[in-house]
């Protein structure tokens, strides 16, 4: 369609989000009839927990249903405050903790709170892909910083300290990560940590998968390793991934008090409160019995277990064991310089159109993520489902010259 009024241009260069595009392509196929095997969404299959739906079906018949103060309620924000205290034995008061509608506005309030056009932000890559968007959208650069994938996508610290200018107004950290799963070591966070410090930026952790976790232990962020850095570290979370409440939409930041009111403020001109009721539920998320996280903890497990092993018996894919989170990214570049059938794989998106169409598995190409030689499938689906789906994948990429 033309239109004579031109739009803004902060939005005309701005992509889509590629994962829920991806995501919503395959529900479309699916929901025509397509006989689709979804590996893309990075949205765990299991339902909410009973005891934290029936917290919202209280909400709701006790009226709780009207505007609550912009950076939520009381008692959520003290959940918040209890569980920072216990994993990262870390302080917060009320005025450091906001609630947001999901853990993708903390994160965008928080760029749209500290950075300013000129401003850089480092990112690692590979990284999720809202974060160079939200960058763009503040005003403010991108600098991609490579990971080492031989060495669980770890960062390379001389290569950090190179990319830090006076420009450098933050580094964003997800960790476990999407899309590798890849989780940092407590020496890595400890010298990034000491890094803000002494060059004076933030590290914001978007710790959305922290409880995620296959190598035996709890979450971790810079503040729990190292507690001098705690003014500089800006906590994104939410319990959409720990507690299956992806629709629910609430996520939170923790952090400096000037931050988080510059955040409350931008958020009182936007969307005010999150929602009342998912507030409600969220408090006993986070407040309530842990036994279902262990559960879906263990799940995913399994099926990392299963996932990574048969991937790794495809000829020419090579996938590394992740720590966390429920994505597995592996090298398929062997692939690229294949075709057939009038397919031309030339890259990770012409490899993902390919599986779509060919073996009706939907994943997310790795050029999505900044580095085109992975593909991400996410194992947040039933055994069976991957299993097929992993059939299919290797008749489909044997069909490849
Ligand atoms: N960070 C990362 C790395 C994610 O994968 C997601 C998932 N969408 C989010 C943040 C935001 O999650 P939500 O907005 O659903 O809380
Ligand atoms: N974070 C999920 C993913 O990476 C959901 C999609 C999104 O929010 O981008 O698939």
């Amino acid at each position: 369609m033309s239109w004579s009024i031109p739009l803004a241009q902060r939005v005309i260069s701005l992509k889509p989000s590629p994962t829920l595009a991806v995501d919503a392509k395959a529900k479309a196929l699916k929901a025509q009839g397509a006989d689709i095997i979804n590996l893309s969404a990075g949205e765990p299959d299991f339902d909410t927990p009973d005891h934290i739906k029936e917290a919202a079906i209280k909400a709701i018949k006790d009226g709780f249903t009207k505007y609550t103060p912009v950076a939520g309620i009381v008692e959520l924000r003290q959940a918040i405050i209890n569980k920072l205290k216990r994993d990262y034995n870390t302080k917060y008061a009320l005025d450091e903790v906001v609630v947001s509608t999901g853990g993708k506005q903390g994160l965008y309030n928080c760029l749209q709170a500290i950075v300013d056009p000129g401003h850089e932000v480092i990112i690692p890559v590979p990284y999720w892909v809202s974060y160079p968007a939200m960058v763009e959208l503040a005003g403010g650069q991108p600098v991609f910083l490579s990971s080492r994938p031989d060495e669980n996508f770890d960062i390379d610290l001389d290569e950090l300290a190179s990319k830090i200018t006076s420009k450098t107004r933050a580094l964003i950290l997800n960790s476990p990560s999407n899309p590798t799963g890849a989780v940092y070591s407590r020496q890595t966070l400890e010298a990034i940590a000491k890094l803000a410090v002494e060059k004076g930026f933030y590290i914001i952790t978007d710790d959305i998968y922290d409880e995620i976790r296959f190598d035996g232990n709890g979450p971790e962020n810079p503040v729990s390793v190292f507690p001098e850095a705690r003014d500089h570290v800006i906590i994104a979370n939410g319990v959409s991934k720990t507690y299956s409440m992806t629709g629910w939409r609430i996520g939170y930041l923790a952090g400096p008090q000037p931050v988080i009111k510059a955040a409350t403020k931008i958020q009182s001109q936007s969307t005010s409160n999150p929602n009342s009721i998912a507030q409600k539920a969220a408090q006993e998320a986070l407040a309530g019995p842990q036994d279902c996280v262990k559960e879906m903890v263990s799940a995913f497990k399994k099926r990392r277990d299963f996932i990574v092993k048969r991937l790794n018996e495809i000829k020419g894919i090579k996938c590394n064991t992740p720590q966390g989170a429920f994505y597995v990214f592996p090298d398929v570049s062997s692939y690229f310089g294949t075709s057939c059938e009038g397919f031309e794989i030339k890259g990770s998106l012409e490899l993902a159109d390919y599986l779509l169409e060919e073996a009706k598995v939907a994943c997310v190409p790795g050029i999505a993520f900044g580095d085109d030689r992975f593909i991400r499938f996410s194992y947040a689906t039933d055994e069976s489902q991957i299993g097929e789906g992993l059939n299919r994948l290797e008749a489909a990429l044997s069909k490849l010259s």
